[in-house]
C-alpha cells in the first residue's frame, strides 16, 4: 500500500506515512489533531477515475468499451 507524506494545511505540519488510501485521503495531523484532506491523493485518485455522465456512460455501454 503506497504511503503518502502530507502537508497539514492549518499548521504545515508533514504528516509522514500515512495510508491515506485506508481513509480516502483524509488524515489528522499529528501536532493541531485537525482532520484535513490531502489534496494531492485526491488529484491523483480522481484523475483514475473519471467522472462520467449517463449519457457518455450509455453510450460507451453501447460502443462496447465499458467493460475494457
Ligand atoms: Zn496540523
Amino acid at each position: 500500500m503506497k504511503k503518502y507524506d502530507v502537508k497539514c494545511p492549518f499548521c504545515d505540519t508533514v504528516n509522514k506515512d500515512l495510508f491515506l488510501e485506508e481513509t480516502h485521503g483524509w488524515m489528522i495531523c499529528e501536532k493541531c489533531q485537525r482532520e484535513s484532506m490531502s489534496y494531492k491523493y485526491i488529484t491523483e485518485n480522481t484523475t483514475k477515475v473519471p467522472v462520467l455522465t449517463f449519457e457518455q456512460l450509455a453510450h460507451m455501454s453501447r460502443a462496447g468499451i465499458a467493460r475494457k
